[in-house]
């Protein structure tokens, strides 16, 4: 019993003077030496903002994003383009403030009350909400180098840059308005194709826009198509293989059908490089391989010399 007392008090008188020395020995150094490390790394993984870097998939380069969007979404290291919102397109291609909107408000229909994993209408509302915008393109009319251009430019967040009704009408509209108003007419495309969840009525698109083209053809003047990563079916299939010129990004995939559904139906191996923008090149289906960062600038040269600028301006000298 003594003994068990003893022991008792030994301990008790133990883990105070345990406690009490720790901090002055070992343990306490521990704590005051770990807890200011913690709470350092703590705050300064607090200090770095989330997407304040990101991986390049080509080269694997961290690049930091303010570097990147000076750069226009091109890798410093390697050239790699990466995708661009509509909105940053058309801001680096026109000068500054001169873009007027047209259709901003136009939003698609659920005519065949398309319900899939999730209905097609809260797709649609989702999607605009996490972009912004109504719908997978956006119009307007603004000016690029001297010239008063129709300018259309796809964003591939939306749905894929798939065109439904609503981007077929706009597109529509933008060529007609250049037609009537004796402009200029730039797309610049990024599409999955056509948009399945409006049936039939993406399909017509294709012929609604293409039958613009041809009127606007046929008062002689210009379109320049620009393809960029990627460029595929029903857009492909129609207004961005029609143009005057047919430019595209370093890189970009450019095709109808994809690879795989090729390669069963021919039976045959794809060639290296099958489907990119340099494949293309070589085999004269696009014009020019341009870098973004020299696009505006090209363009407004290739505008120059379609609608003869440079003439007029040598004669009115
Ligand atoms: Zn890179």
């Amino acid at each position: 019993m003594a003994d068990t007392t003893f022991t008792k008090k030994s301990l008790a008188l133990a883990t105070p003077e345990a406690v009490m020395a720790g901090p002055s020995a070992a343990d306490v150094g521990t704590t005051f030496v770990r807890k200011p490390k913690m709470a350092g790394s703590r705050s300064r993984k607090r200090d770095i903002p989330e997407g304040l870097w990101c991986k390049c998939p080509k080269c694997s380069a961290m690049v930091f994003d303010k570097e990147l969007d000076e750069n226009l979404k091109v890798c410093p290291q390697c050239q790699y383009h990466f995708p661009i919102r509509a909105r940053e397109r058309i801001h680096s291609l026109v000068e500054t403030c001169t873009f007027e909107e047209m259709d901003a408000d136009l939003t698609s229909v659920d005519v065949l009350h398309f319900t899939g994993v999730a209905s097609y209408a809260s797709k649609l509302e989702d999607y605009q909400k996490s972009t912004g915008q109504k719908d997978a393109v956006l119009t307007g009319i603004g000016t690029i180098g001297t010239h008063r251009t129709a300018l259309g430019v796809m964003d591939f967040s939306f749905l894929g840059g798939s065109m439904g009704s609503v981007v077929g009408e706009k597109i529509t509209r933008l060529i007609e308005a250049a037609t009537a108003k004796g402009l200029p007419l730039i797309i610049v495309s990024t599409s999955g194709g056509a948009r399945m969840y409006e049936g039939m009525f993406s399909l017509m698109q294709m012929a609604k826009t293409s039958a613009a083209l041809a009127y606007h053809a046929r008062r002689h003047l210009a379109y320049l198509s620009v393809l960029t990563h990627p460029t595929t079916a029903g857009v492909m299939a129609s207004y961005a293989c029609l143009g005057d010129l047919i430019i595209a990004e370093p890189g970009a995939m450019i095709g109808f059908a994809g690879p795989r559904v090729i390669k069963d139906t021919t039976q045959a191996e794809l060639p290296p490089g099958f489907q990119t923008a340099e494949f293309l090149l070589d085999h004269g289906l696009i014009d020019a391989i341009v870098p973004r960062k020299e696009l505006k600038q090209r363009l407004a040269g290739y505008l120059d010399f379609l609608t003869g600028a440079p003439k007029r301006a040598a004669a009115a000298g």
